[in-house]
């Protein structure tokens, strides 16, 4: 890779982030920027271009000029692009890793987990040849065949968050492009650095210029990209409101859509389980990555006796976690991702201990100079009207909820408008069992916290965790951003000449 586009060092450098259009970094016309944070030291590190409405209209030009020739691309060579593309990846993961350290925060070992995922997908996606296999069935009628064929649908959109600015894009992308369409990203203003280095990475592969695209920017960006005549479809992994909003304005003007939300993940413990394992569970999965993961634990469910026993333990352990920067080796949590946000999940903790919720494990005290730290806050006693219950904080706040029994917590649950992740801890098989089948959530983990799916399965959650009908990548992602089409074909017999008007049959 050669690019000079940001320093990825966790010392502080200003640099310039633009757009990336037709292969080359491009200088956006607006005037208008965002500023990046290096959030372990709450200081600025770049100011990235926010497009205007020409600069997406140019790059979504650069994708339509590019779509005739990389859609009848031989399947192949684009396979053998993935593949290129996936070994660079792979070779540049360690600075991929680093430049989310320096701009999301989160510890280096997740942010190397957080591309290993990522690339998971660029693998499935080298199976395109494979994945877009059509069907064939001779004599539908007297030698007549049918086939079933799938072909890409153009100029297609991905517009992305903050908290995992190289795995939720390599969703989208891979399989999008391998597919045969041009890709638009519009990832997070808040850590541009990575999808950047992306773009250099296809680059470098070989994928044609105009292939994929980066603009930058907010609201004013994805509003001309969602309304954009020459874009087909949209991607979009956001909070809820910015989901659904994104998702009704798209498919109004004729966009095929999938729009995953937010989240309120619950983990119900049962009086059975392997408690130490349940408490270790709630802790890594409540505050890994400081909570700013969709697929957060955000609330624990206790059954019956069950809470007496974990809350001591999962304070304890919270209480036990280290917070510092994602580089320093010996941190187990990094910063949030700005102060204004770490500012606003401090208020929620001031209300939870407002509403009454019993706070066992305070982090509000944390900091590291001027970064945007917080600790592990933990609440037991926890109502549902408790706006730490049902709002998503997005931040390391975890709620303990009593609940009377197995059917009271799945009620609970059930309840929830969100639906993206879930978890139950027990010994009991048959309670497991009955659990996946009972719980109205679209991903599930069986003594499992953060139940994502690898990349041959589909990611999504249901109810406001998802607006639209497709999940991502596997193989609901191959039909998302393809069409299908079936041909029926004869070939000329001069027996079957003459008047007929009849509908065809066998
Ligand atoms: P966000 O909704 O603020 O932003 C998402 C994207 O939309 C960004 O690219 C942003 O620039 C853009 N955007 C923001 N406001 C907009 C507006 N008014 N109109 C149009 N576009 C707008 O989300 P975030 O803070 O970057 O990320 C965190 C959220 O994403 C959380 O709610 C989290 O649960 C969710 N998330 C969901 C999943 C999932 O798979 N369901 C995965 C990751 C993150």
């Amino acid at each position: 890779m050669t690019t000079s586009l940001v320093d990825h060092s966790p010392t502080l450098e200003i640099a310039e982030i633009h757009h990336w259009i037709d292969g080359a970094p491009v200088a956006g016309g607006s005037g208008r920027t965002g500023t990046v944070y290096n959030p372990a030291l709450g200081k600025s590190r770049a100011r990235v271009d926010f497009a205007s409405a020409d600069d997406v209209d140019r790059a979504v030009a650069a994708a339509r000029a590019a779509f005739p020739a990389w859609s009848t691309t031989a399947l192949g060579k684009r396979a053998a692009i993935l593949f290129k593309f996936r070994q660079l990846v792979d070779a540049h993961a360690e600075e991929l890793a680093r430049a989310i350290v320096s701009e999301h925060g989160k510890v280096l070992a997740d942010a190397r987990g957080e591309v290993q995922r990522g690339l998971e997908v660029v693998e499935f996606a080298c199976g395109i040849p494979h994945l877009m296999k059509g069907e064939f069935s001779e004599n539908v009628s007297t030698n007549v065949d049918s086939y079933s064929i799938r072909q890409p649908l153009g100029v297609v959109a991905g517009i992305t968050p903050f908290n995992f600015p190289v795995m939720v894009p390599m969703w989208m992308f891979p399989v999008a492009i391998a597919a045969g369409n041009t890709f638009v990203l519009k990832p997070s203003e808040k850590d541009p650095t990575a999808p950047m280095m992306l773009a250099e990475l296809w680059r470098e592969a070989g994928l044609p210029a105009g292939v994929f695209n980066v603009v930058h920017g907010d609201r004013a960006a994805v509003e001309r990209l969602i309304e954009h005549p020459d874009v087909a479809a949209v991607s979009v992994v956001g909070s809820t409101p910015v989901a659904r909003a994104i998702y009704e304005r798209a498919t109004a003007h004729g966009k095929r859509v999938q729009a995953l939300g937010g989240a309120k993940n619950h983990m119900i413990v049962l009086p059975d389980a392997d408690m130490p394992l349940a408490a270790d569970s709630a802790v890594n999965a409540a505050f890994g990555s400081a909570g700013e993961r969709c697929m957060a634990i955000s609330v624990v469910v206790a059954v019956g006796e069950a809470g007496d026993r974990l809350v001591p333990m999962i304070a304890e352990r919270a209480r036990g976690v280290r917070v510092g920067s994602g580089f320093d080796e010996h941190s187990d949590m990094g910063p949030l991702v700005t102060g204004e946000h770490r500012d606003r999940v401090a208020r929620y903790v001031d209300e939870g201990v407002r509403a009454g919720a019993r706070l066992v494990s305070d982090g509000r005290a944390a900091h590291a100079g001027d970064g945007f730290f917080l600790g592990p806050c933990v609440f037991d006693n926890v109502e549902t009207s408790m706006s730490i219950y049902h709002d998503e904080i997005f931040g390391p706040v975890l709620s303990v909820v009593r609940a009377a029994t197995y059917d009271d917590a799945v009620a609970l649950v059930n309840r929830n408008p969100y639906a993206n992740g879930v978890a139950i801890f027990t010994n009991d098989g048959g309670a497991a069992r009955r659990f996946q089948s009972e719980i109205q959530v679209g991903m599930v983990g069986i003594n499992v916290p953060i139940p994502v799916p690898m990349a041959y399965y589909s990611f999504g959650g249901w109810k406001a965790s998802l607006f639209g009908d497709a999940h991502v990548h596997g193989m609901e992602g191959v039909r998302f951003y393809t069409r299908g089409k079936v041909v029926t074909a004869r070939w000329p017999d001069p027996a079957l000449r003459g008047k007929d008007l009849g509908f065809p049959t066998a």
